[in-house]
């Protein structure tokens, strides 16, 4: 971490106790944890909705092992934990990607996001799981000369493709309804997908192919090779087919809907110790080498850590005992348990 504190760094920042870096289901259950103990949270997410793996990878599927839930969608459990989470008005700051974290020479932290929004903390929870989710890149020879102009991992405006000819490549949900959503919008669109089946939604594949029917879209099944452009502008992308031929497919805008990756990202150039792609802690404070820089779930390491839901939540329990030491240094910390204590039932509204 660098010690940089230019003057009026925190200017315009906002002011923030804690700062959650990551809304998967340990950020969501530190905010309830920390709000027992009186501290309010700023919750950052690069991604759009929280829930992390959770709502990324697996919403549908059944977990069997949260204690005295026998079985539990994951999607459910992210909405209970929001839900639980509730009383303490947490600021969820989503799509923004934190990029930097500063020590300020007070020992408070300076957060940029991907947006520029600066944060001023006195502490940092890093609840950032296995890395940012990131959209897998197209990856060909001479593709970068149109990335993040002709290729477009998201759609921020669907006004943007109107009367363009896209082609998207894909078979998964986000693939099939961008397909659906641009194509009344577009000259020209063609869906690019390497076999006959679909990931996505039957219903969405079901569209898609009467589009097909009527005429309205292209459908080609095989990979793209190559793209071709003139000054700086995509024109076409070579496509071989799944028989083995080369064609070209005239376009002015690319989207690939690749799936998500998880890289650690950012958080590797913080300064802060790592083993692997895992941050070390202690198991009392799950403090990182950094005092006041806490990470919890599962991106961080400790002998027997196993990277469950449940040793998420331990561990943000006990760190929201060490983070409320920085916030409250003057203030006692009383053990209470919520069933009894008339104050901590004020705090979740239920006295
Ligand atoms: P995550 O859920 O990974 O969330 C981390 C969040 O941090 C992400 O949303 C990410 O976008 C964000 N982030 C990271 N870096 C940044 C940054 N720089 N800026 C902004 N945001 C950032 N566990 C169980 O206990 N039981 C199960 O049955 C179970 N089944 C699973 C099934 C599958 C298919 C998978 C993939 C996992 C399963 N797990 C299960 C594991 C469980 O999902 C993880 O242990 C849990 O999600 C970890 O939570 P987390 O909050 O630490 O991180």
């Amino acid at each position: 971490m660098t010690e940089s504190f230019a003057n009026g760094a925190v200017d315009g920042a906002i002011q923030a106790d804690v700062v959650i870096v990551g809304a998967g289901p340990c950020g969501l259950f530190q905010i309830f944890e920390l709000g027992l103990l009186g501290i309010h949270a700023h919750v950052i997410d690069s991604l759009k909705h929280p829930g992390g793996q959770c709502s990324e990878l697996y919403p549908e599927k059944p977990i069997y092992d949260i204690p005295a839930l026998p079985v539990c969608g994951a999607q459910e459990l992210v909405d209970r934990l929001l839900q639980q989470a509730k009383p303490f008005n947490a600021q969820f700051h989503m799509g923004e990607e934190v990029t930097e974290l500063q020590v300020l020479p007070d020992h408070t932290f300076l957060l940029v996001t991907s947006r520029d929004t600066r944060f001023h903390a006195r502490t940092v929870i890093i609840a950032g799981g296995l890395g940012s989710f990131q959209p897998r890149r197209i990856g060909l020879e001479g593709s970068e000369a149109f990335e993040g102009r002709h290729i477009h991992y998201k759609v921020k405006s669907a006004g943007d493709f109107t009367g363009k000819h896209l082609v998207i490549f894909g078979g998964g949900d986000s693939a099939l309804d961008w397909t659906l959503n641009l194509a009344p919008l577009a000259s020209h669109l063609t869906l690019l997908h390497r076999r006959a089946e679909f990931r996505a939604a039957p219903d969405s594949v079901n569209k898609m192919m009467k589009l097909v029917g009527d005429g309205k879209i292209d459908l080609v099944l095989g990979q793209v090779a190559s793209l071709e452009g003139q000054d700086g502008q995509v024109t076409k992308a070579i496509v071989k087919t799944n028989e083995g031929s080369d064609f070209h497919i005239a376009c002015d805008a690319i989207l690939p809907f690749f799936g998500l990756t998880m890289k650690l990202g950012p958080v590797a150039k913080w300064g802060i110790k790592l083993e692997g792609n895992l941050i070390p802690v202690d198991t009392e404070k799950f403090e990182t080498n950094i005092p006041g820089v806490f990470a919890v779930g599962d991106i961080n390491t400790y002998p027997g850590k196993l990277k469950l839901i449940l040793s998420g939540f331990h561990e943000v329990a006990l760190m929201s005992q060490k983070a409320h030491r920085y916030v409250y240094p003057d203030k006692r910390l009383v053990f209470q348990y919520t069933t009894s204590s008339t104050s901590l039932q004020k705090k979740l509204g239920v006295a």
